[in-house]
C-alpha cells in the first residue's frame, strides 16, 4: 500500500496529496512504463489496480454502539500518514492557473 501526505491549503481551500512511499505494486507499474515491450503491448497509463494506492481513510462504527465506550469505539484505518495545513500558499493547481 501507498503512502500519502496530505496537505490543506487554506488560501484556496483545497486539499492535495504527495506520494510519500510507493508500494511494490507500483513500483512494478513504473517499471513497465519504462520497458518498451511493456509499452508496446499495454495501453498507458498502466493501472496498478490497488485501492491503497490512492489516498484513503475508512472510518467505522461498530454495529452495537456501547455508550460507554462511544466515541473511542470508531475504527478508522488510513494511508495518509501526515496531515499538514498551509496558511500562506496557493494549492500546485491554483498556482499553475496563476490564481
Ligand atoms: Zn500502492
Ligand atoms: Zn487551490
Amino acid at each position: 500500500m501507498c503512502l500519502f501526505v496530505e496537505t490543506h491549503y487554506s488560501n484556496c481551500k483545497h486539499t492535495c496529496f504527495e506520494l510519500y512511499i510507493f508500494c511494490r505494486e507500483l513500483l512494478h507499474q513504473l517499471n513497465r512504463i519504462n520497458d518498451p515491450d511493456q509499452q508496446r503491448d499495454y495501453d498507458l497509463p498502466f493501472d496498478p489496480g490497488c485501492p491503497t494506492c490512492q489516498p484513503y481513510t475508512i472510518t467505522m462504527r461498530p454495529a452495537t454502539l456501547c455508550p460507554d465506550v462511544g466515541y473511542l469505539s470508531v475504527i478508522s484505518e488510513s494511508n495518509i500518514v501526515h496531515q499538514m495545513m498551509d496558511l500562506v500558499e496557493n494549492c500546485p493547481d491554483c498556482k499553475a492557473k496563476g490564481q
